[in-house]
Parts: C-alpha cells; structure tokens; sequence
C-alpha cells in the first residue's frame, strides 16, 4: 500500500461520523491554546517548528483510523524510534541476550544522563541514550546502509508507508552530539557495544531523524496495541513475542524522569521525544498518536500528555482501571448504546 492509498484509506474511515470523533475534536480544542512549554532548540533544526502545530490520531485495533489537526505535518521522530528499535534488536537477538547488553530498568534521571549500572556496566535501559544507543549496536546488517534500511523498512510495517530521514537534523545531531558519543565510548570501553561505534552513533543519530507525523505514531502504537499487527495493512511489524518487552519499558521509562507520574496520572505504555511526539498504547484497545512541539521542562509534549490524561480518564484507558469508566469506548466509536451517554 503506498502512501497516497494508505490517507484516501485513513480519510475515508475517519469521514465517518463518529461520536469519539466529535469528542477528539472538543479536547483538541480546550487544548488548542494552551500554550505552556518551550520548542527544543539544542540544533537549529527542531527551533525551526511552529508552536501551533497539533495532531491528535487515534487508530484503533480494529483498524478505524481518527485524526484531528495537523496530522500530515511531518517532524523528527527522535526518542520515539528507542521502543520500535529494541524491539527489532530483540527479534535479532533475542531476549536473553538483550538483556546483557541494556537492563530494563528505570533511572529517574534525564534521558542524556552519562550513568550505566555499576555492577553490570549496563546502560540502564534502552528508552535513555544510552541504552538506545548499546541498542542500536545490536541491529544486525552487514553495513551502515543495510542496517538503516532494516530500520526503515520496519518503520514502514508499523505504520504502512515508507520513511525518509531529514538530512539536516541528522548532520546536526552528529555534529552536536559529543555526549552520546561520550557514552557510546564509554560503552565500549566496558564492551557493552562493539568495535563499530562510530557507525552505530550514525545509525541512532539517523533513526532519531526520520520523519513521520502524528498519524504515523498513531499507527505505531495501534500496531503495538493490536499485538504486533498493523491493524490497517493488516501487516505483521514485529513478532508477537516481544510486544509485551517492549510496551513493558515503554511503560516504565518511556516518558523520561516522568515516567513514574506518568504510570499513575495515565497508566498507558507510551514513548515521547523532542520533536513533540508521544505515541501511547492502549494494550487491545487502541493506540494514540500526538504532536505538538513545545516541551515541558522534562522534554515531554506539553498538549500531547494533556490528551493522554483525557483520554485516560475519560475511556477508563489506565491498565490497573478497575472502576466503571465514564465513558465507553467501543459505544463512542460507534455510535451505539444510549445516544444521551455520548
Ligand atoms: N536526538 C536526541 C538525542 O540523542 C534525542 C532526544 C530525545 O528525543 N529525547 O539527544
């Protein structure tokens, strides 16, 4: 399916009238103007996004595609492509030794700290730079370019349509980038990653630049939701084994040192990163999709995490929610039940 089949594909599902679409455009407006947080500026590039920009989609595992806002508007990936990497490193290599390289746990500190586990000498966890990075070493390929196109190509299974890299985010985040580099050879010095460091510093420098929009993450996590299968192509994106690893550390580390507050005000596996997205998982349910660029103090989408907490709330989407929610979901979707509850 090509890009051009996958929106008039998109479009025509969200052209119908929903009552859930109706509610995504109300939270879309109360969130609209807030305008807390600040567009990320540590490379020219990313200062280059409008504060405005706003995309909510949500797909659900059945397939039923809802966007809002601006959801062709591409931007830079950057921290959200951690979750999706390690789990193509754990379908190259397996659980057990993942686990060798990157542990899976939480370190409550910003996501560029320069700290590995003093007993192990493991990166604490791969959604921080330098779990990310030990995991970008782990990507099999025969060189740079196959090992890129490998990620690519998984992209586009999540989400159903192929992916460029914005080159000049790329080349400023390899220009800029002497802490990560600082941790990767810190890393080899304990032989947590291998000899091809600086490859592997291009190949996470690149994945942090590809380009999607919101309703790519919105795809992304709806694969995720759905077990691994891209609930509109109806492709398999990553094995059914290891869905459950890597919505696991989305869940515990993937909003950075939010993470905790994160579990309890929303409760969803989700990732976000700099350039404004957050992707969030409703295990069997549904996932969400957000972009908006400015960015609270800990780098997390200010107006992204406000619909997060909405929608939480409001469908009973937190994982440990055992109380009657609100609203329901599958009634909102469909326009069934009592028209007076939606
Ligand atoms: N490219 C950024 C970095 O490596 C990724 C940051 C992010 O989204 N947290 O610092």
């Amino acid at each position: 399916m090509n890009t051009g089949d996958l929106h008039s594909l998109a479009s025509s599902i969200t052209a119908v009238a929903s009552p859930f679409r109706n509610y995504l455009s109300d939270v879309y407006e109360k969130y609209r103007l807030l305008d807390d947080g600040v567009v990320a500026d540590y490379i020219p590039e990313l200062a280059l996004a409008k504060p405005e920009w706003f995309g909510i989609c949500v797909v659900t595992k059945n397939g039923q595609v809802f966007d809002v806002g601006e959801c062709d508007q591409l931007f830079t990936i950057q921290s959200i492509s951690k979750a999706f990497v390690y789990g193509l490193a754990l379908e190259d290599h397996g659980r057990e030794y993942v686990n060798t390289k990157v542990s899976v746990e939480p370190t409550g500190e910003a996501f560029n700290a320069i700290v590995l586990d003093e007993k192990t000498n493991r990166p604490y966890n791969p959604m921080v730079n330098a779990g990310a990075i030990a995991t970008s070493d782990l990507i099999k390929g025969k060189g740079a370019t196959e090992r890129l196109k490998r990620i690519l190509d998984m992209f586009k299974r999540y989400t159903g349509r192929a992916h460029d890299i914005n080159v000049p985010v790329f080349l400023s985040e390899k220009a800029t980038g002497n802490r990560n580099r600082a941790m990767a050879y810190l890393m080899l010095n304990f032989g947590m990653v291998s000899e091809r460091v600086e490859e592997t510093l291009d190949l996470y420098f690149q994945q942090c630049s590809i380009l999607v929009n919101a309703r790519d993450l919105g795809m992304m996590a709806g694969t995720l939701a759905n077990g691994g299968i891209n609930p509109v192509t109806g492709e398999r994106a990553i094995d059914e084994r290891y869905v459950q690893d890597v919505i696991s550390v989305m869940l515990t580390c993937g909003m950075y040192d939010y993470s905790g507050e994160w579990v309890y005000r929303v409760g969803m596996p989700a990732k976000s990163g700099v350039g404004g997205g957050i992707t969030a998982v409703a295990p069997g349910k549904l996932g969400i999709g957000t972009f908006s660029p400015p960015l609270d103090s800990k780098g997390n989408s200010v107006r992204g995490i406000k619909i997060c907490e909405e929608l939480a709330k409001d469908f009973g989407l937190h994982l440990f929610n055992v109380a009657k929610p609100d609203r329901v979901l599958e009634d909102w979707i469909a326009g069934t039940g009592d028209a007076d509850t939606w």
